[in-house]
């Protein structure tokens, strides 16, 4: 059913209110970035953009800060200053480069700033969005793995709130509308199983990155579709879902749910138990963010749960999935381990889609990165202040790029 291309009921208001929006979207020429675009391409009225950032797809960046009135429109690649500029020429938005105009992206006064960059590189200019106050619309878990308890104090400090993006996240942020926090027993995060659920562990010896981007439910960027083949994004979410939320490692399960309609639950202590169900389309979650905490009518497809006829679990293989085990080793030794464990795996994760290891070592490469730097860093207890992230994200890099090299 295409909803989607609908016009918007007449008297929407998206926001609730009359008051509208300015708003900023790093990540803008990507997938979570264009479906916020679409977002607002069909309510007008309710947001203002600020700034649209993208690293090399400066196409789609030019076109989109044209349609959608951008002040400013800025790519990550020093390179493409030039190029970018060239296609603005006349346009009045103000072209950016390099990684520190990036950065600053997120000084830029706005009232929410959606942080939807891949990796890493997505904490400093969604930190400085936060430390500015602005609400974070946040689809960057890395931000929260690397540094999760530096954006809660930082929200909390200048008065921005964190919103997840990420379904299995939105999905918890939801049923826990209402609710006292000491009533939550536990939360199941959903798992589709990605492209590799009914792979055995000795076919997965051979996967390939080809095989490893198809995701058989969701369609997303590149690097998060393998990450859901090896379970690293589950074992994120898991860690990204122990900080948002306040939860003990304990309280965290993972099922998979080969469906992926049920995007999470969460467990109360009278065995209650609230499920989150849905469509498969990211505009759901990031709507919920965008408007939090109105709930506007989206013309998206409805599910039909007749046709859908049944939703199936089943307990993750943890052999196939190391990713899994590691997360709780990280939440184990807590500190900058998060900083440690995504660093890695981004570096192991360059290293499969440049051929240089296979799928299963990708796990391994991380295991020996946590082991060797927690026995490092064991003595130390340096601040979790952004200085020190970024160390050990470096540091994780070049000791993973090290194990790689002895492959
Ligand atoms: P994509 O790969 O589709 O897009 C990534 C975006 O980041 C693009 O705008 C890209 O620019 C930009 N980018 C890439 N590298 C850099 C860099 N070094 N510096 C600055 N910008 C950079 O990713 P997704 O949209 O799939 O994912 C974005 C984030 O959202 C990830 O953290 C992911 O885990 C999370 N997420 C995604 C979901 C999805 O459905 N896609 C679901 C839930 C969470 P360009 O394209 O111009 O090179």
């Amino acid at each position: 059913m295409a909803l989607w291309g609908r016009p918007w009921p007449l008297a929407w208001s998206g926001l609730g209110c009359c008051d509208m929006k300015r708003i900023s979207i790093l990540g803008a020429t990507g997938s979570i970035g264009q479906s916020t675009l679409d977002i607002l391409r069909h309510d007008r009225d309710s947001f203002d953009v600020c700034a649209l950032t993208g690293a090399r797809n400066i196409h789609q960046l030019a076109q989109d800060a044209i349609e959608f009135g951008a002040s400013y429109a800025i790519t990550s690649v020093d390179d493409l200053y030039q190029p970018l500029k060239e296609l603005l020429a006349g346009t009045g938005v103000t072209v950016m480069a390099g990684r520190a105009a990036l950065v600053e992206a997120g000084d830029l006064p706005v009232d929410l700033c959606v942080s939807a960059i891949v990796g890493a590189a997505g904490l400093e200019p969604g930190y400085r969005a936060l430390a500015r106050g602005a609400d974070l619309a946040l689809a960057n878990k890395e931000s929260m793995v690397a540094a999760g308890q530096l954006m809660k104090q930082t929200a909390r400090k200048h008065g921005g709130q964190l919103l997840p993006v990420d379904s299995e996240h939105s999905a918890i942020f939801q049923a826990l509308q209402g609710e006292a926090r000491q009533s939550v027993e536990r939360v199941i995060i959903t798992a589709s199983g990605g492209a590799f659920r009914d792979w055995s562990l000795a076919q997965l010896q051979s996967a390939t990155p080809a095989q490893a981007q198809t995701h058989p439910n969701w369609d997303m960027g590149q690097r998060i579709t393998i990450d859901s083949a090896s379970m690293f994004n589950k074992a994120l979410e898991v860690i990204e879902a122990k900080e948002l939320f306040d939860l003990s490692p304990g309280q965290i399960e993972v099922v998979i749910h080969p469906q992926s309609l049920i995007h999470s639950i969460v467990g109360f202590c009278d065995a209650g138990m609230m499920a989150h169900i849905g469509p498969h389309d990211m505009r759901h979650a990031i709507a919920y963010a965008m408007y939090y905490p109105n709930r506007p009518a989206l013309p998206l497809a409805r599910l039909d749960l007749v046709k859908i006829g049944r939703l199936d679990f089943m307990e993750p293989d943890r052999a196939k999935y190391p990713a899994l085990d590691l997360a709780d080793q990280v939440m184990d030794q807590g500190g900058l381990m998060g900083a440690a464990f995504n660093a890695a795996k981004e570096t192991a994760l360059d290293a499969f889609i440049a051929g240089q290891i296979g799928f299963l070592t990708m796990s391994q490469v991380v295991k020996r990165v946590l082991d060797r730097l927690s026995i490092d860093t064991a003595a130390k207890s340096d601040p979790l202040d952004l200085e020190n992230i970024l160390a050990m994200d470096a540091l994780a890099r070049t000791v993973a790029g090290k194990e790689i090299d002895k492959i």
